[in-house]
């Protein structure tokens, strides 16, 4: 004797409230595959997901691999928006900050070095968080192809608003004082006093055999 569906089963099976899906505009058992909307649980008949458990999935998993730098674009221009006290969508129009092309110069920044102080992004601890768009002159209107450029987050908190003659200034007193660095003397080898103490109590120890 073996196991046999029921013949009825189809039959019960079509007795389950079905929904459709406005992703796929498939239509489900509504009960497995949407997901019960908390909000909506006791506002009558619509307490379900408009859109089914596999395409949610698929949202989720999309939204992982996204482009950090394109994320970062996002985030970027609206911080630079915000300073100026307009919207995202005007700060993009007015001076071409559009988002793929920021993405593509905060991406081919972060494979080299920050344009101010030349360390290497890879050397900084902080990955993504440590580059940033600065605008060059910010006395002047930040149009992005002739008044920005990519510099890591040290820089430009150190840059914040000094014109950029005051800023070169800047950067070539560090250069300076980078090479004497290199040309001073190597200082004299310094003894903790962990190491110094063993050698007192012998001092003091042998000192006090000779002297009684
Ligand atoms: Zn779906
Ligand atoms: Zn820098």
């Amino acid at each position: 004797m073996s196991f046999e569906i029921p013949a009825t089963w189809d039959e019960v099976y079509l007795l389950f409230p079905k929904q459709k899906c406005e992703k796929c505009r498939g239509w489900y058992d509504r009960d497995v595959a949407f997901r019960r909307s908390n909000l909506l649980a006791y506002a009558g008949r619509k307490n379900f997901h408009p859109v089914c458990v596999g395409c949610e999935q698929t949202e989720r998993d999309t939204l992982k691999h996204k482009d950090p730098f394109i994320e970062k674009a996002h985030a970027t221009v609206r911080g630079h928006a915000q300073r100026r006290g307009i919207k995202k969508a005007e700060f993009i129009s007015l001076y071409g900050w559009d988002i793929k092309r920021v993405a593509h110069i905060l991406r081919h920044g972060y494979e080299n070095t920050c344009t101010y102080c030349r360390r290497l992004y890879s050397t900084m601890l902080n990955g993504i968080r440590d580059i940033t768009m600065d605008i060059i002159d910010p006395a002047r209107e930040p149009f992005l192809e002739t008044n920005t450029t990519a510099c890591c987050q040290t820089c430009n908190s150190s840059k914040r608003d000094m014109p950029p003659d005051m800023w070169a200034r800047k950067l070539r007193f560090w250069r300076e004082w980078e090479a004497n660095q290199l040309r001073m003397p190597q200082p004299p080898i310094q003894l903790n006093l962990i190491d110094l103490l063993p050698l007192a109590l012998r001092t003091h120890a042998s000192a006090s055999v000779i002297q009684p």
